[in-house]
Formats: structure tokens, C-alpha cells, sequence
């Protein structure tokens, strides 16, 4: 895609694929939504500034267009895939810049990989940095000390043009979370902190984008991390009769007054994670908090009787989970009627506690998985206690097969909550089958293109990070 910018500049962003097997010519579905950093970068992107965007997971990237830099927001999956993209550039003459979460987590070794590293959020740094380039003189690392004091901005989704994604509309109310699951990545490469838009920003972006039929999703890490702020959002949704979903964590299943905002407002779920049914596994992860008041159980029925399905995550391979984790925990998702679940082992991000302290244990089985040729995705890259890692992500496999087996869904179809309404019913079908396809479709899929043939170009820099 080629804006209709002409200039003496030309930006081309790349969203990279986590890998392809080959001879794969159609990509995992339940992966293609519209990529919203790319689009946050073009909305920062000067006008005088020719675009071109191209998604790896849809086309094939014409490395040999002409460019004047090439940008990559990097995530630890896509890395070694975006160090391939980046490659290709590369030895055509074209300087890379790269950002994303894992550049801000993984500095250095993303440094070797590109000409430019912009560590934290890329966006208020972006103008500056093309203007380096434009003037010659770049910078080897553009650094964001602080969050963006300015969340007002919408992403140009003018690149998504021509492109075929899930018929689902992405926004961006806030971004990071108050928490400190110790695996997750987001509380680590955000410091624990969060930040929202301003409310009137957002509902306007919305009212711009909504369409007959179309869901939004708000990709909030966590939505209700600041509940006051999260509430007054849905205040202001309840007039556009929109409906919409997102990510929360289990708090605002015991405040009766969000989960009245979220049914008004037209929200049709959440996803939840759960992680674990055990309360000292929780514990161990600083997720303790998903015990609260009643807990999961009651949680769900909180949400379910305001209307709302859920979407509940469950990592297994902690040290108190065993082969007997996996059964309670498909009953409990399928017994309270979940509308769809992950079951994923834990995955050690890293700059993560969690990685830190499976390291120092000596426990990860992997210098570094993501770049590992022998790496394949679901593959579990660390000594899980009490199952082997073999194991473990074969029952991770096996739990999904039950909950996404026509057995599965037609027992979780029953649940009122996933047939009342009949424009969700054909949601639960249409969902439920794409997963119960991309089940066996994902799993053991390179990192990186199997078939490509070129070298990762390396730089030896010292990287200096303020
Ligand atoms: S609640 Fe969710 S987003 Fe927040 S730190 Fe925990 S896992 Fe991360």
C-alpha cells in the first residue's frame, strides 16, 4: 500500500509474522486482526512523508522498492522474523529503525539488528527521529525516559486499505496496568504504570470508525487498571449503541456499578486471566488478587449474569501444577460455560521476573528461544517441576482439542449466556470453529520464514542506554 503522500522521503513500516513453515502460503486466521502500532507510527509520521505499509502476515514485502528507511515495531515472537526483514533491507542499503516491546525490553541484542533502536514508546520520538534521517544525521538509540505525556492521539488505519483482516474494529483507550504479574511482560516493559487517553479523544475515534455489525475490541492491557477512568468511558459509549469487548482483570466482576456501565455501554465480554484455579500458584505469580471476594467462580457468574461472556485465559506448567491441573481446569471452563479459553503453557519473556528467576535456576532449556532455529512456537522452552516439557505442551494441545471438540461447544452452546442472543449465537459458532481449526494449526510453526535464504546482518555496536 502506498499513501497518496508524494515526497522526497519515503517511510515504508513493516508489520512482521511471527514465521512460516515451508511452502505456507495461508496465514493462522485467529491471528490477523489490523496491527495498530503501524498505525500509531503513521499517524506520527509527518505529511510530507511518502508511506507505504506493508503486513507480512498478508503479502509479500517487495524488498526491492525504493525507500529511504524502513521501520519495525518488534514483539519477542516476531523478532527473528523481523531481524530477517530487516536483513533484506539492510544489504539493499536501507537503514532500519525498530522499536516495539521487545526493543525496549531486549536493547541490546534488537540493537544488532538495525540502525536505529527506539526504546519505550516510539510515537512522540517518531517525527524527530524521521527528521534525523531526512538531515543524514540519525541516531543510534532514540530513548523515551518517561511515558508519552500525551495519550491524544488515533492511529491512521488508512494503511489497513485494501487489506483483508477479522471484520473487528481495534482501539486503544489506555495502555500498560497497575499490576505486577510476574510473567507478564507488559507490567515489566511499562514499569507497572498506566496511562489513558482522554475519554472525549477516544469516543470520537469511535464514533469515526463504528460500523453496522462490527465489534470494537479495545486493546487495553487491562481495562479497568484505573476503574474511575474505565467507567467514565463507558459512560460516554452508552449513547453509540455500539458493541464492544476487551480485557480486564477480575476486580470489576465485584463492582456492580462497572459491570452495570460495561452491559450499557454494549459490551458483549471480556477476557479474564485466570492462569490458575490454585490459590498459592496465584500467589507465586503476584496474581494473588484473582482470589478475591469469591474468586473466579463467582466472578464468572457476576459477569455472565450481567450478560457478558468470557474469554478465559489459563497458562499451566507452575511448579505446584501437575497433569491433574490440566482436567480440573477444561471441567471448570467448560462446566461455567466459557465462550472461549486459552490454554497456553507459561512462556518466559524476556526481562520478566519470571524469566530472571527460571534462569537463575537454571531452568530455561533455551539461551535465548525466540532466536533459536530449533525453537518451534508452542514448544515449551524451560523445566517445568513436576511435568516434562514434551508433556506439558502436548496437554496443552490436548486441553484445547477438548474444549474446542464439537463435544466442547455444544456443551458450552448451553449456556445461556452464549445462545440468548442471537447475533452473539452466530459470534459463538463462527469463534469457537476458527479456534477449534487454528488448534493444531499453530502449533510447532517456525520463528522466523523457514524458507528464507539470506543472512541476518549483524552490527557490532556498543549500545549505550541512557
Ligand atoms: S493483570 Fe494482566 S496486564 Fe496486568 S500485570 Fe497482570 S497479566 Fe499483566
Amino acid at each position: 500500500m502506498i499513501s497518496s503522500r508524494t515526497a522526497d522521503f519515503r517511510l515504508t513500516l513493516i508489520h512482521p509474522c511471527v514465521g512460516r513453515r515451508s511452502g505456507m502460503t495461508k496465514y493462522i486466521r485467529t491471528w490477523k486482526m489490523e496491527p495498530l502500532p503501524p498505525a500509531m507510527l503513521a499517524a506520527f509520521t509527518p505529511d510530507d512523508v511518502e508511506l507505504r505499509f506493508y503486513d507480512d502476515r498478508l503479502e509479500t514485502i517487495p524488498f526491492d522498492e525504493p525507500t529511504d528507511l524502513v521501520a519495525i515495531s518488534v514483539e519477542t515472537y516476531t523478532a527473528k522474523r523481523a531481524y530477517q526483514i530487516a536483513s533484506e533491507y539492510r544489504v539493499r542499503g536501507v537503514p532500519v529503525v525498530m522499536g516495539g516491546f521487545h526493543a525496549t525490553l531486549c536493547a541490546a541484542e534488537v540493537a544488532e539488528y538495525c540502525d536505529s533502536l527506539v526504546i519505550g514508546e516510539a510515537e512522540e520520538l517518531f517525527p524527530a527521529l524521521i527528521e534525523d534521517y531526512r538531515q543524514g544525521r540519525p541516531k543510534a538509540v532514540y530513548q523515551s525516559d518517561t511515558r508519552p505525556s500525551h495519550l491524544g492521539f488515533s492511529p491512521d488505519r488508512s494503511i489497513f486499505v485494501g487489506k483483508r483482516y477479522l471484520p473487528i474494529s481495534l482501539v486503544e483507550f489506555s495502555r500498560g496496568c497497575k499490576f505486577v504479574c510476574d510473567f507478564c511482560a507488559i507490567q515489566s516493559a511499562y514499569d507497572a504504570s498506566h496511562r489513558c487517553r482522554p475519554v472525549e479523544n477516544v469516543i470520537e475515534e469511535v464514533k469515526r470508525i463504528k460500523k453496522r455489525g462490527r465489534m470494537i475490541f479495545f486493546i487495553d492491557d487491562n481495562l479497568t487498571s484505573n476503574m474511575d477512568a474505565a467507567k467514565q468511558l463507558m459512560r460516554q459509549l452508552i449513547p453509540l449503541k455500539i458493541r464492544w469487548v476487551s480485557q480486564c482483570d477480575i476486580s470489576v466482576a465485584y463492582d456492580q456499578e462497572a459491570l452495570e456501565l460495561m452491559k450499557r455501554s454494549g459490551c458483549q465480554g471480556v477476557l479474564v486471566g485466570f492462569e490458575s484455579l490454585d490459590r498459592s500458584t496465584l500467589k507465586a505469580m503476584n496474581k494473588g488478587f484473582n482470589m478475591m471476594q469469591g474468586g473466579p467462580v463467582e466472578a464468572i457468574a457476576n459477569f455472565q449474569h450481567h450478560g457478558l461472556r468470557l474469554y478465559g485465559t489459563f497458562i499451566f506448567g507452575n511448579d505446584h501444577d501437575t497433569e491433574a491441573t490440566f482436567r480440573e481446569t477444561l471441567h471448570f471452563a467448560v462446566d461455567h460455560g466459557l465462550f472461549i479459553a486459552a490454554f497456553n503453557h507459561i512462556t518466559p519473556f524476556p526481562g520478566t521476573p519470571l524469566y530472571q528467576r527460571l534462569e537463575q535456576e537454571g531452568r530455561l532449556l533455551y539461551s535465548r528461544w525466540w532466536l533459536d532455529d530449533a525453537y518451534r512456537y508452542g514448544e515449551v522452552p524451560f523445566r517445568p517441576k513436576n511435568i516434562e516439557p514434551a508433556e506439558l505442551a502436548r496437554l496443552c494441545i490436548e486441553t484445547r482439542k477438548a474444549f474446542y471438540s464439537w463435544k466442547g461447544i455444544s456443551q458450552r452452546i448451553l449456556h445461556p449466556v452464549n445462545h440468548r442472543d442471537p447475533w452473539m449465537l452466530v459470534n459463538y459458532l463462527a469463534i469457537n470453529l476458527m479456534h477449534q481449526f487454528d488448534v493444531s494449526n499453530r502449533d510447532g510453526l517456525p520463528l522466523g520464514n523457514e524458507d528464507w535464504e539470506g543472512h541476518l546482518i549483524k552490527t557490532d555496536k556498543q549500545l549505550y542506554v541512557a
